[in-house]
């Protein structure tokens, strides 16, 4: 346009400048004027012309440089996602329209055992099982349309044909100017541990309620408005109502009045103040009945947790037990008076008892003793001579006598003994003198059957401190017994003082041992306890060959309690006994 203006300017305005002025002098001044402007004009609007030319060219350069910033970006982009596709750890597969596998990135070769170098270019449909190849071909299918899909949760398959839970996600890839569909890319998610753990914490769930279900308490959850949210099978037993009763409705409504009993107190105390609560308390159904429960509380956040057990029976039986311990108590004190009654009369009847014995014994020693001495002197023919049948038969009398005097005699000992009435008075001596004293009453009688009679005795004196007439009776009640129960071989008696152990050093402990054992007929192990009881025989039958009273081991035994020693016997049956009395000697 600037052109044309020049041209025609240049073309008309000499012709212009003619017609309007006709002198030469003010045509040529103005022609110079009119150059001079012109020159002006042009310049400007070459100036002009040239900004705006250097302007374009900056615009253009600028375009340049954006452009080439926009490529560095996307390069950038590109490299920086390949990075990500390559380290991810979820699998990335993409796919052409036709659904050959077009990428497999390292995470996808992990998790389906496939080379990438293997896998591209094969249909994607090898990493679907059979039966779900029809489903994804639809989900393709309307990815393809553009539509993308989140978050499926499905079964793909590895190379060794085993089934991997997966989570994948499916969008369109879109390239070119126009964004248009050009495959498909898929993120899959290994989500095998995960459903793993779902699958673990369902079975806990489900043994966690199997649990509350199949136990004795009785479990409740009440929310923070009282409803009822759980009631488990024993709480429906404890509150002997169905559990539809229950669910969904308040506590206030289905126990109507509940606010004024204990048990509201307890659960109000766990719901307002938060802190777990703990009581034994009654409760009274509607239908008059009542029953005892230790009641549990804890807050939860839902609201609060109810444990009861039913402690009904337990009451029961502990409320019968006191009244039965109360009964009994009462029971033992009145059997306690009788039985003290009692004993006082047995007591009583006791000592009369052996007062009476006592008494009758030496009643009948007397009249005893005179049949003897008068036996005696008739049998010394002090009365006249007597025929040979009258000594025999006045030998049976004096016999008999003595039988009777011996029977006696023990029966007033072991009288006054339990009785309480026998004395022990110690007083030194020879055990020596008294052990030859009563051997010689004995070896007569010994040396009818052709016994030997032994003594071994250490030598010297042996003196000591005890009742020497209650020893004497000790020792010849056992040798009468040795030579009575013995028809071969002998008797023998052993004496040893011996040193008492553990004695106390300052009051020197010492012992005699007194062993009576003879080779007779000995005792039968079960009898050996009982032969220490008054009348006690072995042989207690009417046939029995050796005469006795069955007293004498008896007196034996509580005089040598007297004496504060013990006796004991070991016996083998057929081959002999043996006594052995140790008492302490105190000298
Ligand atoms: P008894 O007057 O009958 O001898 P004891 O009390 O002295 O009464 O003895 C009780 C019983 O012990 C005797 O009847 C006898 O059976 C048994 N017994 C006692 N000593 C001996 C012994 N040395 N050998 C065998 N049995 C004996």
């Amino acid at each position: 346009m600037y052109a044309c203006a020049a041209a025609l300017w240049i073309a008309f305005s000499d012709r212009l400048l003619g017609s309007l002025v006709r002198d030469p002098a003010t045509i040529i001044q103005l022609s110079a004027y009119k150059g001079f402007f012109f020159v002006v004009v042009t310049s400007g609007l070459l100036y002009l012309l040239l900004r705006r030319s250097v302007a374009i060219i900056e615009a253009g350069f600028a375009a340049l440089e954006t452009k080439e910033i926009e490529r560095r970006r996307h390069e950038e982009e590109r490299i920086h996602a390949e990075s990500i596709i390559a380290h991810t750890d979820d699998a990335i597969v993409t796919c052409a329209l036709d659904g050959a596998v077009a990428s497999f990135n390292p995470a996808a070769e992990r998790l389906f055992g496939h080379r990438a170098s293997e896998i591209v270019g094969r249909p994607m449909a090898i990493l679907v099982p059979e039966p779900q190849q029809r489903r994804l071909e639809a989900i393709l299918a309307s990815i393809t349309d553009g539509e993308r899909v989140e978050h499926l949760e499905t079964e793909l398959c590895h190379r060794d044909g085993s089934r991997l839970p997966v989570s994948v996600t499916l969008s369109p890839v879109r390239r070119g100017p126009e964004r248009a569909v050009r495959g498909v890319s898929a993120i899959v998610r290994d989500i095998a541990a995960r459903k793993l753990t779902e699958a673990a914490l369902l079975r806990s769930e489900e043994r966690h309620w199997t649990t509350l279900e199949s136990i004795l308490e009785g479990c409740q959850i009440l929310d923070h408005a009282w409803r009822y949210v759980y009631v488990n099978e024993a709480a429906v037993r404890h509150n002997r109502r169905p559990q539809a009763e229950m669910l969904g409705r308040t506590l206030q409504e289905v126990w109507p009045g509940i606010e004024a009993t204990q048990v509201f107190g307890l659960l109000e105390a766990a719901m307002k103040e938060r802190v777990p609560c703990l009581e034994e308390v009654e409760f009274a159904f509607p239908d008059g009945s009542t029953g005892w429960f230790d009641v549990r509380v804890h807050p939860i956040p839902e609201g609060i947790f109810v444990l009861s057990v039913d402690t009904s029976e337990r009451k029961r039986a502990e409320l019968a037990l006191r009244e039965l311990n109360e009964n009994l108590e009462r029971k033992v004190e009145e059997r306690t008076v009788a039985l003290a009654a009692a004993r006082e009369r047995a007591e009583a009847a006791d000592r009369i008892k052996s007062a009476f014995l006592a008494t009758m014994s030496h009643e009948l020693r007397t009249p005893l003793n005179s049949i003897l001495g008068f036996t005696g002197i008739i049998l010394q023919g002090l009365a006249g001579p007597l025929t040979a049948e009258q000594v025999k038969q006045l030998g049976m009398v004096q016999t008999s006598a003595r039988h009777l005097l011996d029977l006696i005699n023990d029966v007033l000992d072991i009288s006054k003994i339990e009785a309480g009435e026998l004395d022990v008075r110690f007083a030194p001596f020879d055990l020596r003198a008294a052990i030859e004293r009563v051997t010689s009453v004995v070896l007569p009688l010994a040396t009818k059957k052709g016994l030997d009679v032994r003594l071994e005795i250490p030598d010297g004196a042996l003196a000591i401190v005890s009742d020497r007439r209650r020893v004497e009776q000790i020792l010849l009640n056992l040798l009468n017994n040795a030579i009575k129960f013995t028809d071969r071989g002998g008797v023998t008696l052993a004496v040893a003082l011996e040193r008492e152990e553990g004695g106390d050093t300052a009051n020197v402990g010492r012992l005699a041992r007194m062993t009576v054992s003879d080779t007779g007929i000995g005792i039968d192990a079960q009898h050996l306890e009982l032969i220490f009881e008054p009348f006690r025989q072995v042989d207690s039958g009417l046939q029995r060959q050796h005469e006795g009273t069955g007293l004498g081991l008896a007196i034996c035994r509580r005089l040598v309690g007297l004496l504060g020693g013990t006796i004991s016997v070991a016996s083998d049956r057929g081959k002999g006994s043996t006594f052995t009395v140790v008492l302490p000697a105190r000298s």
